[in-house]
């Protein structure tokens, strides 16, 4: 949803309570600048939620001062903003501070008119503003359309929470909410939500955050298993078709879950940490899942590593390192493998940067400067030594790769075939063969890395040009016993690859794998990575 579309449903919101006063495009403009203020309070640097305040006050001076309207606010601003500007706390916070100055701006409203009322007049208003106040509070704690405890009254509920025992939070959201309502209109999307609910109610303290989403609090849990089954049986109610108006409607539910004590628990940690175990589940699609937090911190770390790789790449804290790679007939170091290094204390290894790199994208800007770096540093050795650089297969998915990759060879000088490019063996990479074939043409060499840990038979290899197979440090184990092996190196070979065995920690090894006809070797016991 753009802000447009949002000012848009706001004002039909308010007008279906009947108040929009004036022209109509006033109110609209009037309400879209509250909007702008609004979006722009969410984003202030510091955060201050006082122009929520500002913004309650205003809506009620443009005699859009009805119970519905705070309602429809909440409720609109509450379930789109988040979505469109981040910062759903902010949002909250700041629709918090708007309620407030909405009330007060009301009852201001009220104490000046009742100034010039008599006695009789007085004690009716008196009434009349109870009444109002009454309204105020179901509009704002409450989900219009099912008349549910809405995110407001949750939040509420769960700061309020103590005691000894321990507690559950289910977060549901139902698949492809939106679509359904789209096609089936408000009015039966309305009461799908409100059968929905019918069922969930027997499971826990119900509430309904967002048209698509609803939360249920279990008390007196013994523990998380308690609230798994409580997820179950939610699917399980949720798993007959709703009969609305002779269609037969199927919902299918995502589901969070977090499980603790209540003493000692931040209220405001409940409501954040469901929501990020229903990503998981949106995510793993492998049923609710609980929140766990080893993976949120693990995330937490990732985003944060996320965010600092760009500037640590334009710093060069990005080097390489080399590991010799040796011919095992002779014990001649016929190349080395560039290795990615991040030059920091306590940064991460290059299995984990190199994956969060994949995620964002920066993989491309990051690879291409490792190979230019390994590409001129090899170069500056004179002599024959092979420089072999690993590929993301996020990398091969790049139809500019092969163009790069020429012309990092002609810049820095470093002859084709000097270049071996190392090409993990994952279902990813394969399906690339047009990228593969046409780096073959360029005439650098190519090595299957870590072959034996990953999905490609053989069969899957013919008319792909690699000249390597680097077997997988973890098929050393079962070298003692070489049968598998020596076929495989024979394998190898017959398709007129050499064969490279990685992860060689001892003399021993080294022998055995010279035994089977591996043609080179990589490993501690014959070279750590280092700089060149
Ligand atoms: P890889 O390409 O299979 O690299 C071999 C890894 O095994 C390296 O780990 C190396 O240090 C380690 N190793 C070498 N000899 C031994 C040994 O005797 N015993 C054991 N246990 N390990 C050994 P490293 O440097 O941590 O790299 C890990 C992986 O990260 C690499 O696996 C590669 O997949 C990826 N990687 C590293 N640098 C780059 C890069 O520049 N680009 C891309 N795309 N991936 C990279
Ligand atoms: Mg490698
Ligand atoms: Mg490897």
């Amino acid at each position: 949803m753009t802000l447009d579309e949002l000012t848009d449903a706001w004002l039909r919101g308010v007008a279906a309570a009947g108040f929009v006063p004036g022209v109509r495009a006033r109110a609209r403009a009037a309400l879209r600048d509250l909007l702008e203020e609004f979006v722009a309070a969410v984003r202030a640097e510091p955060f201050d939620p006082a122009p929520g305040h500002r913004i309650g006050a205003e809506l009620v001076d443009l005699r859009m001062s009805a119970p519905p309207v705070l309602g429809t606010t909440v409720h609109l601003l509450g379930g789109h903003l988040p979505a469109i500007v981040g910062a759903g706390d902010r949002v909250l916070d700041l629709l918090d501070s708007l309620v407030t100055g909405f009330v007060a701006a009301q009852r201001d409203a009220a104490v000046r008119a009742a100034e010039e009322m008599n006695r009789s007049e007085k004690i009716h208003w008196r009434a009349v503003q109870l009444d109002l106040q009454r309204r105020l509070q179901q509009a704002v704690l409450h989900h219009p359309d099912t008349g549910l405890p809405n995110e407001q009254h949750l939040r509420k509920t769960l700061a309020e929470l103590d005691g000894d025992g321990r507690l559950g939070l289910l977060l549901l959201s139902l698949d492809r909410y939106d679509e359904l309502a789209d096609t089936l209109g408000h009015d039966k999307g309305a009461r799908l939500l409100a059968a929905v609910a019918r069922r969930l109610r027997p499971l826990g303290v119900l509430a309904h955050l967002a048209d698509d989403q609803f939360a249920v609090l279990v008390t007196g849990t013994a523990g998380p298993d308690d609230l798994i089954k409580v997820a179950d049986q939610a699917s399980r109610v949720l798993a007959p078709a709703f009969p609305i108006d002779g269609h037969s409607l199927h919902v299918h539910a995502c589901i969070g879950l977090v499980e603790r004590p209540v003493a000692g628990s931040d209220p405001g940690r409940w409501l954040h940490d469901a929501r990020l175990a229903l990503r998981w589940a949106r995510h793993d699609r492998r049923g609710p899942e609980l929140f766990d937090p080893g993976r949120a911190a693990e995330e937490r770390r990732r985003h944060r590593l996320a965010a600092e790789m760009p500037a640590a790449l334009d710093r060069g804290e990005f080097v390489l390192h080399y590991q010799p790679l040796v011919r095992l007939a002779d014990g001649v170091t016929i190349g080395v493998e560039a290795l990615a290094r991040w030059n920091r204390p306590g940064a991460p290894g290059p299995q984990q940067f190199i994956q969060v790199a994949e995620r964002t994208g920066l993989i491309h800007r990051l690879g291409r400067a490792l190979l230019e770096q390994a590409c001129r540093e090899g170069a500056a050795r004179s002599g024959d030594l092979l420089i072999s650089v690993n590929l993301s297969p996020v990398q091969l998915a790049d139809p500019g790769l092969v163009a790069t990759v020429a012309d990092i060879l002609h810049r820095t000088g470093l002859p084709a075939a000097r270049l071996q490019l190392e090409i993990t063996e994952t279902a990813e990479a394969l399906p690339y063969r047009a990228a593969l074939i046409a780096l073959g043409d360029l005439g650098v060499r190519l090595a299957l890395d870590d072959f034996g840990t990953g999905y490609s038979s053989l069969a899957v290899l013919t008319g792909l040009p690699f000249t390597e197979a680097k077997l997988a440090a973890e098929f050393l184990a079962g070298a003692g016993h070489g049968g598998v092996l020596r076929h495989i190196v024979e394998a190898c070979h017959a398709m007129g690859m050499t064969v490279t065995a990685e992860g060689i920690e001892t003399a021993e090894q080294e022998q055995i794998l010279r035994d089977l006809g591996c043609d080179h070797g990589q490993g501690y016991h014959l070279g750590r990575p280092a700089p060149l």
